[in-house]
């Protein structure tokens, strides 16, 4: 009878779920990770408990993720909007400035064709 505890003992010597844990978060030294690997080869609900933790370790990474790639495209959104009005500011003034230098040459040659045909 204690022969056939110890082998049960042995079957279900899984791995703990904080080691698994660690498996799946990639913490564990590669000793102890290849005992894990060894172990999910054989055991199915270790192998189940990892995918399930995967699965869950991706769905928080997800979000995370994917705020921080929106966060960078906001950015670089806000910085090239930024830029942009900067240059069309001085886009702006730059033709206002020649449309006025435009017209003060034109009243000018007017003014002076006027007094000199008169
Ligand atoms: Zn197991």
């Amino acid at each position: 009878m204690n022969e056939h505890f110890s082998d049960i003992f042995t079957e279900t010597d899984c791995p703990s779920q904080d080691q698994l844990m660690a498996y799946v978060q990639d913490k564990l030294e590669p000793a102890e990770r290849h005992k894990v690997e060894a172990h999910l080869a054989d055991c199915e609900m270790c192998s189940e408990a990892v995918e399930g933790l995967m699965a869950i370790r991706q769905k928080e990474q997800i979000p995370g993720w994917l705020r921080q790639a929106k966060w960078n495209v906001l950015q670089q959104l806000h910085r090239k909007t930024h830029r942009k009005r900067k240059t069309d500011f001085y886009l702006y003034i730059a033709v206002v400035s020649l449309i006025v230098i435009f017209l003060a040459l034109i009243l000018f040659w007017l003014f002076h064709f006027f007094n000199t045909g008169r």
